[in-house]
C-alpha cells in the first residue's frame, strides 16, 4: 500500500469515526448546554469534557483550610466538610 492509498484510507476512516461521535454526542452536548453546563471537546480528540458551573461555588474553608478540623473537633463553619458552597446571588426583580 502506498503512503497515499494509506492516507486516504485514514482520511475516510477518520470522517466516518467523526460523523459517529457528531451523531452519538450530538444529543448529549445539547442536554448538557440546556443545563448550562460548558461543552468542550479536547483539540485533535473527540473528547467530550462537561462542567457543571455550580463546581465554581465549591471551595475550601477559609477557617479551617480544608481540615475540617477545629483543633480537635469539626470546624463549625463547614460542618467539619472541609468545604464550603457558596449560595447562588438571587437578583430580585422590581415590579
Ligand atoms: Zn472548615
Amino acid at each position: 500500500m502506498s503512503d497515499d492509498t494509506h492516507r486516504q484510507g485514514t482520511r475516510w476512516w477518520t470522517r466516518l469515526l467523526d460523523m459517529i461521535d457528531e451523531r452519538v454526542s450530538a444529543p448529549i452536548d445539547d442536554d448538557a448546554r440546556r443545563r448550562e453546563w460548558t461543552v468542550t471537546v479536547l483539540p485533535g480528540t473527540r473528547t467530550h469534557v462537561y462542567r457543571d458551573p455550580r463546581w465554581d461555588r465549591r471551595r475550601l474553608c477559609d477557617h479551617c483550610s480544608g481540615s475540617g478540623l477545629e483543633g480537635a473537633r469539626p470546624c463549625r463553619p463547614c460542618d467539619g466538610t472541609g468545604v464550603i458552597t457558596d449560595q447562588p446571588v438571587r437578583h430580585v426583580e422590581e415590579s
